[in-house]
């Protein structure tokens, strides 16, 4: 028996004759570029999250481009970022001429350290730059501690946009990602908690100028009609057969985020006698976009990888390597060592999540191969 790592197969077998009668639809009526399925999608996005404005586009990684050319951000700006984190966060910022600070992390909760935030904004401002936003990751699905993060970005006046990409539809203390800092962004990527099949991404905001802004950009910096521009933008439109799937894919997706959280807690009782399981702040609950532990020293765990893919679990390391150590990144300023991201880097182990996780299977040929390894 071979489980998946993202059971994405399991879902479409549930909800492939709607899906096809949605892309039919939209083969029919052939509005491929912002047909009425994206207005559709948007105006169910808002309401699912709470917030006033949805703002589809091609992708995760636009949505955050579109933050940060909203907010006018360029050269001499420093944007506070995690190191632990998917590279498009950072990438984004040099995107722009800017020059993102690598924060360190916690060791609990993966995410973005408040105390070494605060050192970071020291770091830039020595190195006479601007400190300007926090781009905080929700990492696995766990939304940032936001109140510890706002109370630093109001000191400072920087402004907030939340990297929503693996924790659309957690909350946090009773508000939805999404509803949550200046702007909150997420991706519809096959892979991550809701998804479609191709690229998708959405922004969202409660401010109206701001939503005005990033819909211009979206389509070439547009002003009054298509051939009216304003200023510089991109093409960052979501196509209409990806809106139309969305659509089919959240009339499912309250349900799975409650089995996400059925196989994360069976998981969690199975493990946490084994390895550090994940730790949720109260108040808040994760999309499970992945669920990851920490392996205890003296694990092997490129051996632990091998002999779960032999009894066929498949597992993932997120993230190999930090981004400040990346090639491409090692050059922007740090705070300090970043000696957390750099310990999580060598020591979590992602195990197969998603609405359909065989969990009991995974649990009793984990716990084999970590005996077997011990
Ligand atoms: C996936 C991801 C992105 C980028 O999303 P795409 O849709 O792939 O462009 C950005 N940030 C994080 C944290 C991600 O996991």
């Amino acid at each position: 028996m071979v489980i998946q790592f993202i059971d994405l197969k399991a879902q479409q077998v549930r909800i492939r004759p709607q899906v096809d009668a949605a892309i039919k639809r939209v083969l029919d009526h052939g509005a491929y570029i912002m047909g009425p399925e994206v207005y559709e999608l948007e105006k169910q996005l808002a309401e699912f999250c709470g917030v006033k404005h949805a703002i589809s586009c091609a992708n995760g990684t636009d949505a955050l481009g579109l933050g940060l050319m909203a907010k006018n951000v360029g050269p001499g700006d420093a944007i506070f970022v995690p190191s632990f984190t998917f590279a498009a966060t950072a990438e984004v910022v040099a995107w722009m001429g800017a020059t993102p600070v690598f924060i360190d992390s916690l060791e609990d909760t993966y995410n973005i350290d408040p105390i070494s935030l605060e050192l970071g904004i020291q770091t830039a401002k020595k190195l006479g730059l601007r400190p300007a936003g926090i781009i905080p990751v929700d990492l696995f699905g766990q939304p940032v501690d936001y109140d510890a993060i706002q109370t630093i970005a109001d000191e400072y006046n920087l402004w907030v946009m939340a990297d929503g990409a693996q924790s659309f539809g957690a909350s946090y203390k009773g508000r939805k990602v999404g509803n949550i800092g200046d702007m909150a962004t997420t991706s519809f990527f096959p892979a991550k908690p809701l998804g479609c099949y191709g690229d998708g991404g959405a922004i969202f905001t409660n401010d109206d100028e701001l939503a005005s802004i990033m819909k211009s950009l979206r389509v070439h910096g547009q002003g009054t009609d298509k051939y009216d521009n304003v200023r510089i933008g991109m093409n960052g439109r979501l196509d209409t057969i990806q809106a139309a799937i969305l659509i089919e894919k959240l009339k499912i997706f309250p349900e799975e985020l409650i089995t996400r959280q059925k196989t994360a807690d069976a998981y969690n009782n199975g493990l946490k006698d084994v390895v550090q399981i994940p730790y949720v702040m109260d108040g808040v609950t994760s999309a499970w976009a992945q669920y990851t532990v920490c392996l205890p020293n003296g694990i092997n765990r490129e051996k632990l990888m091998i002999d779960l893919k032999e009894v066929g679990i498949p597992t993932m390391i997120y993230y190999v390597k930090p981004l400040h150590l990346q090639t491409a990144y090692k050059h922007y300023p740090t705070v300090g060592a970043l000696s957390v991201c750099e310990s999580l880097s060598n020591k979590v182990l992602s195990l197969p999540m998603s609405g359909y996780v065989n969990k009991q299977c995974v649990i009793l040929k984990t716990l084999e191969a970590l005996n077997f390894n011990a």
